[in-house]
Parts: structure tokens; sequence; C-alpha cells
């Protein structure tokens, strides 16, 4: 493929890569930082093959119309096919604009854009001045369902902003994507990871968690943030000493020889009490991820998406056909390195 670059440079002009959802393995929740008001905790997370697709060019005419059901699904048929393609979500209006021309188009995602902010913070924090950009999402991850969607897109943002422009080191980028989420920094390098601190904190694992994950998402959705304040509320959190704890114990696990596996005692979401609470119908779907043989069924996140884990990609699927087409189950088997973090260039 021919690439365009930019006058003057030999920076292209744009390029796309895959922003993977992510599951979290281990999830425990300790308290809130004085500094900051975020809660403390201890993930493992782990990247998947559901993914969006996120490319960034130069803007054209007619970008601000809103996107045709499945128009940027045929953005870049080589990207798709980089990893298994999930199951589309139903598009809806996605175009926000920012008061500098930037746009993103995002069918599935209304309002403000993760994304959008990712760039702007870019821009303004290196001094890139590339004339207007739109940002292109091929939504496939659940909006609102614990997989870290917008984190993902954000952080696919970071990294090809870095990559067109040159700028930007890596502790700027860990910087940018620590104030956009907790789960940004993480989507910076997809993997397999332990984070902590407020998720900012990571320690990588060269690893795959083994198996495959059954993803069941559900027409509900929950804000992380109302997760979290139910959880305060329940009165959930541990201390700072049960937390040490769990960061020695999964540290421990990951650092093994390799594939690394994480013991069942160390499956655990600290959110699904909170999720369950405020969306009841959970349950059911964890039943049903059950009882379809799933080892371990679970939230997903700050859910109300719930996940089964199976051993093999093959059983996963046995499974998914097992629970019907209606019920959309999506196969989601961990992934991480050159595969996710790969930048595609591309003819502007
Ligand atoms: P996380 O697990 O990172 O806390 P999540 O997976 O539960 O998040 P997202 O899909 O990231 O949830 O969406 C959370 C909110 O962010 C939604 O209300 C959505 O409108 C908004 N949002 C902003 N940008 C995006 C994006 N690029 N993709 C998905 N949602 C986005």
């Amino acid at each position: 493929m021919t690439t365009t670059n930019r006058p003057g440079t030999d920076l292209p002009q744009a390029a796309a890569t895959v922003a993977p959802a992510k599951v979290n393995a281990t999830l425990v929740v300790g308290p809130t930082r004085e500094a900051d008001g975020r809660h403390e905790l201890v993930s493992v997370m782990q990247s998947v093959t559901l993914h969006d697709d996120v490319a960034i060019r130069p803007r054209r005419d007619g970008d601000e119309l809103p996107p045709r059901p499945g128009e940027t699904e045929e953005l870049d048929p080589e990207l798709l096919c980089v990893l298994p393609a999930g199951t589309p979500t139903e598009p809806a209006a996605g175009v926000v604009e920012d008061p500098s021309g930037d746009l993103v188009r995002c069918p599935g995602v209304r309002g403000e854009n993760l994304a959008l902010t990712a760039l702007r913070r870019f821009r303004a924090a290196t001094g890139w001045d590339a004339g207007p950009l739109t940002i292109e999402i091929a939504k496939r991850i659940p909006v609102a369902a614990g997989m870290a969607g917008g984190s993902a897109d954000a952080g696919a943002v970071l990294r090809l902003a870095a990559h067109l422009s040159g700028r930007g080191d890596a502790v700027l980028l860990q910087e940018l994507a620590a104030g956009l989420g907790a789960d940004v920094p993480h989507q910076l390098q997809p993997g397999l990871a332990l984070a902590t601190g407020a998720g900012e904190r990571l320690v990588r694992s060269t690893g795959i968690l083994p198996g495959a994950a059954l993803v069941l998402p559900s027409s509900a959705q929950l804000s992380t943030a109302a997760v979290y304040r139910r959880c305060d509320e329940l009165d959930s959190p541990r201390t700072a000493t049960a937390l040490a704890g769990w960061e020695d114990r999964v540290a421990i696990a990951l650092g093994g020889p390799a594939p690394p596996s994480l013991p069942d005692a160390l499956c655990v979401n600290d959110l699904e009490a909170a999720a369950l609470d405020l969306c009841p119908s959970i349950a059911d779907a964890l039943d049903r991820l059950r009882g379809v043989g799933a080892q371990r069924s679970m939230v997903c996140g700050s859910g109300p998406t719930t996940i089964g884990w199976f051993a093999s990609a093959d059983a996963a699927r046995a499974a998914a056909t097992a629970l019907g087409e209606e019920a959309g189950a999506i196969v989601a088997v961990p992934t991480g390195g050159a595969a996710v973090s790969s930048i595609l260039e591309l003819p502007a």
C-alpha cells in the first residue's frame, strides 16, 4: 500500500490501529485516595480479540455528516483482518466536532467522545498542529459495558497521534492516559497487566491468560461511577493492608512460569455486588453462563456485561451456540503483543 506523507516531512498523514476490549480477571477495590478521590485497586487486565478499529486522517468535506450504517466497518478491510471481528453494535448518530475543527465519527456513541478528548489533550501537550483531523471509529465493543471501550479508543488515539506527529514520549503518553481515565494507561500497550494505584501503575506481563472468555452483553448500561458509588454504600471496599496482600498474591501468580494462569481464588470482582444491586438481571446472565459450562462466570469490570471463562476458544464457541444467536454472546480470546499494538499507515 502506498501512503501519503505529511508535506515536508517523512511522517504519514493517516494511520489506523485496533483498540481491544479488556476483561478483568481480578478486580479488587480498596479505599479512595485523598489526592483525587479515586479508588485504589488491584486489577488484572487482559486485552481480548473483541475490538474497535480506530483511524486518524486529515478531515475531508462531508465528514461532519452522520455515518451511514456500516460505513465505518468498511473503513479499512485490511485492518479488520488483524483480529477476528466482533459483533457490530447498532449504529446511531455519532459525529462530534471539536471547536478546533477536529472531529470524531463513532457510530453507536452519542455525546462527548473520549477519543476526541484524547486528541485535544495530545495536541495541547505537544503543540502538534496538523490541520483538522478526523478520527474514525468502527465500534464493536459494547458501550458502557465494563469492557473499557471508550478507554480503548482513547488509548488508540494517543498511540496514533504519537506515530503521526513524531511527538510525545512514553512518559507524556502515560501522563495523558492517566488523566483521561483509570483504564486508559493499559491501552497504550494492550495485553496482560497488573494494574494498581487507580489503574495507572502497571506491571505488564509478556504472557497471555490461557483459555477464552464468552462475553454476554446486556441491554442495560451501567455508569462506572455509579457502580463505584454503590460499592462504597455497600461498604465493600477493602482496607489498604488487604489491598497490599492482594497485590502480592496476584504479582506472584502472574510472575510464575509461562503461560501465566490465575488460580481460581484470585478471580474475583469486588464491583459485582454493587453491579448486581443496580442491575438485578445480571444474576440470570451469570446463571446462564454457568448453565452452558463456564468454569467461572463473573461481572466484567463495572458491568452489566458478564463473562464466562472457558478452557479454550472452541469450548467458548460451543457455549455461544448453546446460548443461541439471540443471546448475542461474543467469544473473546485473550491477546497481546504486536497483534494489538501495531499501527497501519494508510493513504490520506
Ligand atoms: P470502563 O470499563 O473504561 O469504565 P465502560 O466500558 O463501562 O468503561 P465505555 O464503553 O467506555 O464504558 O462508555 C462509558 C461512557 O463513555 C458512555 O456513556 C459513553 O457514551 C462514553 N464514551 C465516550 N467516548 C466513548 C467511546 N469512544 N466509546 C464508548 N463510549 C464512549
